[in-house]
């Protein structure tokens, strides 16, 4: 869509319309708040601000895990689950690597193509952007505009591979790490940051002759996660087994989402852990506008492009360069 006609779009009218669960309005009110034309920003910030009392009554849950570990066999069975259960599902990802590589985790629907056909499910890719922070930002502000046209499970796929799982957790209620069967290995796999971000940890591929080895692999996830989880009290992550591909477990795997849901509520850590998120919200969209604001000066990026060239062969402290760089913005010396 060209930016004429996303800056065309009628505030008014689109809030009705996402209320209403138009998917049309959604899916072009969700491009409006990705763009990165700055006529937009303003307009994607009124729509959002319109639409804030109708956000955050999903359960907001991240799926993450290596590639190949089955997430999106598994979203696509557990959001048929849900939608056949009268839920409305949304899928979102973030893949910060999708701009480069060229196919988004999420860029072909056919990874979850029977979820895809549901009237109750929306999948949305991951969006372009070449930072992290730019991708996550668009993701947390796309979970508003889902539940502000009424779906009520928001899935939040990522790659278990970057920095991107922790960027996730800090936008969920609950995070499910998925793995393979597979004996100590297949652990090293998967990073203990990983680990150390699941609520619930769902072995897959647990069926016929697999069965064994996902077993085994479940105990040294327990294993791991008990040593893991020694001197912290609150986190008890739960490990079970199931297979996306024969729809086995997947709803073993929701009963522990909500009551992993159930009793952050009932304890206030979510509303803790959602106001905490909302704060780490604000603080990435100013740092974000501050960086941009400075890079979009011209005589700034002058100086920032010289003073990296310095920094890089050597001639300049990175910390000398970026104490130049704050001078640049009046950041007096001795702060
Ligand atoms: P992702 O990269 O984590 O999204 O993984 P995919 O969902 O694309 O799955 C990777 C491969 O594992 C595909 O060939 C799937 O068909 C297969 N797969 C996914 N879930 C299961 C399962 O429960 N059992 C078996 N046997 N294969 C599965």
């Amino acid at each position: 869509m060209g930016g004429n006609a996303k800056s065309q779009i009628d505030i008014d009218a689109t809030v009705k319309s996402v209320r209403s669960g138009d998917r049309v309005a959604l899916a072009r009110a969700i491009t409006l708040v990705e763009s990165q034309r700055p006529d937009d920003h303003h307009r994607a910030q009124g729509l959002l601000d319109r639409l804030l009392p109708d956000t955050g009554k999903a359960i907001r849950v991240g799926i993450s895990g290596v590639p190949g570990a089955g997430k999106s066999t598994l979203i696509d069975q557990l959001g048929l689950n849900l939608v056949a259960q009268g839920h409305k599902v949304a899928v979102l990802a973030v893949d910060p690597t999708s701009s480069r590589s060229g196919g988004s985790i999420l860029g072909d629907k056919t990874r979850m193509g029977r979820l895809a056909m549901e009237a109750n499910a929306f999948i949305r890719p991951s969006p372009a952007g070449d930072s992290l922070g730019g991708v996550t930002k668009t993701t947390r502000e796309t979970i508003a505009l889902v539940e502000a046209a009424g779906y009520d499970v928001v899935l939040v796929e990522t790659v278990g591979v970057g920095q991107s799982e922790t960027a996730v957790s800090n936008m969920v209620d609950v995070f499910v790490v998925v793995g393979l069967p597979g004996a100590g290995d297949e652990l090293q796999g998967i990073k203990r940051g990983l680990l150390e971000l699941a609520d619930v940890i769902a072995v897959n591929k647990a069926e016929g002759d697999n069965v064994d080895r996902a077993n085994r692999a479940a105990m040294e996830y327990r294993t791991a996660l008990h040593i893991l989880a020694a001197g912290q009290q609150n986190w008890s992550p739960v490990v079970l087994t199931v297979s996306a591909r024969d729809n086995l477990g997947l709803d073993e795997l929701w009963t522990k989402v909500l009551e992993r849901h159930e009793s952050l509520r009932e304890s206030g850590a979510l509303l803790k852990r959602r106001s905490a998120q909302a704060v780490a919200w604000m603080r990435e969209i100013f740092e974000q506008r501050l960086l941009a604001s400075f890079k979009g000066s011209r005589q700034a990026a002058k100086q920032w492009t010289q003073l990296e060239d310095n920094v890089r062969a050597g001639d300049m402290t990175p910390a000398a360069a970026a104490l130049e760089l704050s001078r640049l913005v009046g950041v007096k010396d001795s702060e």
